[in-house]
């Protein structure tokens, strides 16, 4: 038997064919039948028994047990134990007769289409006419029938056969479901029941052979069988129903939106013997439509709107038991209009049910997994240029890195930086600013190729990742080339910008991994910009931290947690007197093995490390310390210290300051707080708010290295400071450089008109001193004066006479001198009276 079924029409063609054969062997069979019973005749027993044979199929056929099979019935009857006792009593020709007379009464009695009614009658009359011809050809003779179980028997085997020949490529072919699965549908129960029929045709025939009055009780038999076959079946449908039903919302329980309405679906058209399922959903404005039968899905997409044919289609809305939020419909359909059963209707709403909780667990299931993708994604990636990350970045180089994973060829880093990029957003705001790092992540990424990965560290740095190459040299070409793409100018609402970068390169593998290999990069990016070159790799030379051979990163925790680190003091000077007005404080590592460590080779280590508040307050607490020691010797120096741009981005600095002041009983103005410009010039409003604050406490702002940056003059504009630090280049070099001198003297300009102290840094020789003081310059600091030195020192020089400390002779002699308010005079005070000694801080 075939399994596979056949396309719609086709099988339509295929049951009118296979009709149209039985129809034909029956009318056939009836004529040679009628023709035969013509030229016999007839007496007048057997036209009576004929009649009564004839009224006993018809009753026979009337007691069916009706099996829905998709949208047709099935009509499990008696007849054929009716139809054997006709082939036993009757001559073949009569026999054949009475069954197409009897089987057409009972059908014309059901409403039938024709195809329904012909095939019917056909069918009993050739199963008739089989089990006659088979008892004609074993010797005719079956009376008694006790001593002929043999024939009949095979009468009826013949003619069950011929049956089922006939029904199961019909329904087969009618439902749509393939013929293996019609011949096991309940194959026990229809042999047992065959065999029943079979039962009591043979003892009907045995009593009408012993004693014919006690026929009447057949009937009576026949029914209470019937019934006990009727219960059975149904007992057996509904057992299997919740059977299936269970195992399909088994089935349903999966996370797949798919997977659960295709289950459905056909899981649906099994369990309802339907001939087709259509499942619609719309959740969260999504809306989507799932058709087909038990063994195929027709259709997955988006509702396209079909008509429902109300009679035919059952209709469930699928609705959330909780909220009674309406998620979708099920709809049963069939080819003719069908009543479903109580129990059927029980479990269609069980079915709905569970779907309904079914397609929520998938939609769930679906956010969760969308919202993970976002994370992942968010994680991974820089929101404003739609770049990957230094996260990303992070697990990239260490996978290329890795030459187990499959990494072959040079891996390389390069650091790209923009020039002057600051002054795009302060001349023209955030949002060109914007566009501008927009445009440079397009354009690189466009010329990066595809083994490179392009990423965004933050402000304006980026980092591109470049893997397999077959030199490192030409890693030095690649960011030659990616520069070049930013020649060509961005534009900036239709106003065309010039962009340039500086970019390091370092390659691996080195020892460190990801981040060694980053900060190389960095450090030929800052060399790059330091020779004005557009692109430099890394040199060992050039890395301070390198040089020492310190494996910074990993000793720095330990090195806080032990207070390894020390600071020293430098005083600030007032030029003219050579007398201190405070002391800026610089940290030293005390390194076990290696002694006193610069700290230029760990401070960038630090700020990289989460360690930059526990280090910071451990600065703010021993200068702190420090003033507080040379207050109690009666000098009123503030201290100075300086501040890491990334602790200004600390929320919690202004009370980490405001408790240190406090610990050591402390004024605000006792504290001075050095910024690097390029620090100032950060952006973020929370720079803003923590430098307001830090002023509020009374903390003066000193802006160190001032000239070294891109936008000195507007971050005067921004941030609240009173003091100027030139730095130590300029004044290296303003004696044979005229443009340094320029600088050294615009500055001090600028100090007067904003009144702002200006300290000049780097004071070596007593001829930068003079020159200072007649360019207008009241304070330096430098080795003239005073190299860092420990606290010890200083407050020994405190103590060392009675008189003012002076580290350099006075100028000018201290009588000839007309005294000016200083900017800042805090100078000593008198250990006898407590009052401030007269000549700190002021000029001729
Ligand atoms: P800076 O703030 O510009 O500090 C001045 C630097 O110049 C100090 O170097 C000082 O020793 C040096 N110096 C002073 N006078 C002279 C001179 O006459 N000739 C020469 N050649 N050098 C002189 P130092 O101590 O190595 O500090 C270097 C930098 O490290 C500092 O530059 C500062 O930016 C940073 N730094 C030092 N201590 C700390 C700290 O506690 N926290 C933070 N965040 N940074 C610090
Ligand atoms: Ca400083
Ligand atoms: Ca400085």
């Amino acid at each position: 038997m075939a399994s596979q079924t056949p396309a719609p029409q086709q099988a339509d063609r295929q049951l009118k064919l296979l009709v149209r054969i039985v129809a034909l062997i029956a009318g056939a069979v009836v004529l040679v039948a009628a023709g035969t019973a013509t030229s016999s005749g007839i007496d007048a027993g057997t036209a009576l028994q004929a009649v009564a044979l004839t009224a006993l199929i018809t009753f026979a056929s009337l007691t069916s047990v009706r099996v829905r099979v998709g949208s047709n019935n099935l009509d499990v009857t008696w007849a054929d134990s009716a139809l054997l006792i006709a082939a036993v009593l009757l001559p073949p020709q009569w026999a054949v007769l009475c069954a197409a007379i009897g089987v057409g009464i009972e059908k014309s009695t059901r409403k039938l289409p024709p195809i329904k009614f012909v095939f019917g009658v056909a069918k009993g009359t050739v199963d008739c006419a089989v089990a006659a011809v088979t008892l004609a050809l074993l010797g005719g003779t079956t009376q008694p029938p006790l001593e002929h179980l043999g024939p009949l028997a095979l009468a009826y085997l013949a003619a069950l056969i011929t049956d089922e020949m006939a029904i199961i490529p019909v329904i087969a072919l009618a439902t749509g479901t393939s013929m293996r699965d019609r011949f096991l549908a309940d194959l026990d129960l229809r042999l047992g029941s065959a065999f029943v029929r079979f039962a009591v045709a043979v003892l009907a025939l045995a009593v009408l052979a012993a004693e014919p009055q006690l026929l009447i009780g057949i009937p009576a038999i026949v029914f209470s069988l019937h019934l006990t076959y009727r219960g059975r079946l149904r007992a057996r449908a509904e057992r299997l129903a919740w059977q299936q039903l269970a195992e399909a919302t088994d089935a349903m329980n999966v996370v797949q939106m798919e997977t659960v309405l295709q289950t459905a679906v056909r899981n649906g058209a099994r369990l309802f013997s339907a001939d087709r399922v259509e499942i619609e959903v719309c959740l969260d404005g999504a809306q989507q439509s799932v058709r087909g039968t038990q063994s195929s899905i027709t259709y997955h997409g988006e509702p396209d709107q079909r008509p429902v044919d109300e009679a035919t289609t059952a209709v469930v809305a699928l609705i959330g038991d909780n909220d009674g939020e309406r998620v979708g419909e099920l709809r049963l359909c069939f080819q003719v209009p069908v009543a479903l059963s109580e129990r059927e209707q029980f479990t269609l709403r069980a079915f709905a049910g569970a779907l309904c909780t079914a397609i929520r667990n998938a939609a769930s299931y679906a956010q969760l997994e969308q919202m993970a993708g976002q994370h992942q994604h968010d994680a991974t990636h820089d929101l404003l240029t739609g770049l990957p990350n230094r996260r990303r970045l992070q697990l990239d180089t260490e996978d290329a890195l890795d030459r187990k994973r499959g990494g072959r060829g040079v891996t390389a880093l390069l650091v790209l930086d923009l020039n002057h990029f600051k002054d795009v957003n302060d001349a023209l705001g955030h949002g060109a600013g914007d566009q501008v790092l927009i445009a440079v992540a397009q354009r690189l990424s466009a010329a990066a190729g595809d083994e490179a990965l392009v990423t965004r560290l933050g402000g304006d740095e980026f980092a591109v990742l470049l893997r397999n190459l077959p030199a490192p040299a030409l890693a030095l070409y690649q960011a030659e080339h990616l520069l070049s793409t930013l020649h060509e100018p961005v534009d900036v609402d239709g106003m065309p910008l010039v962009v340039s970068a500086s970019a390091g390169v370092a390659t691996g593998p080195c020892e460190g991994g990801f981040v060694e290999l980053l900060r190389r990069a960095d450090i030929a990016m800052y060399q790059a910009k330091r020779t004005g070159c557009s692109v430099a790799a890394y040199a060992p030379d050039n890395d301070t931290a390198d040089r020492g051979r310190l494996v910074v990163g990993g000793m720095l925790p330990r090195a806080v947690a032990q207070k390894e680190f020390i600071l020293q003091f430098q005083p600030i000077v007032d030029l003219a007197s050579g007398e201190p007005i405070s002391a800026e404080a610089l940290a030293r590592w005390q390194h076990p093995d290696k002694g006193m460590v610069d700290p230029r080779s760990f401070l960038g280590s630090i700020e990289r490390s989460g360690l930059l508040t526990a280090f910071t307050d451990a600065v703010l607490d021993q200068a702190l310390a420090g003033a507080a020691r040379w207050r109690a010797l009666g000098c009123r120096w503030p201290v100075a210290v300086n501040i890491s741009p990334r602790s200004l981005l600390d929320r919690r600095l202004p009370a980490l300051v405001t408790r240190r002041l406090d610990d050591h009983g402390l004024p605000g103005d006792a504290l001075v707080l050095e910024l690097t410009e390029s620090h100032t010039v950060s952006q973020l409003d929370i720079v803003d708010k923590v430098l307001a604050e830090l002023a509020e406490l009374g903390c003066m702002i000193a802006l160190d290295d001032f000239g070294t940056g891109y936008s000195s003059l507007s971050v005067l504009s921004r941030v609240p400071a009173k003091e100027l630090k030139i730095d130590r280049s300029f004044v290296t070099q303003m004696e044979n450089t005229p443009s340094a001198a320029a600088v050294v003297r615009s500055h001090l300009e600028l100090g007067r008109h904003l009144d702002l102290l200006v300290v000049a840094e780097g004071v070596e020789r007593d001829s930068q001193r003079h020159m200072l003081w007649d360019l207008g310059c009241t304070a330096g600091q430098g080795h003239l004066f005073a190299k860092p030195m420990p606290i010890e020192e200083v407050l020994a020089l405190i103590t060392a006479d009675d008189g003012p400390v002076r580290l350099a002779p006075p100028l000018h002699d201290p009588a000839a001198v007309v005294r000016m308010p200083a900017k800042r005079a805090p100078g000593r005070i008198s250990r006898a009276t407590g009052t401030t000694g007269a000549n700190g801080g002021e000029r001729v």
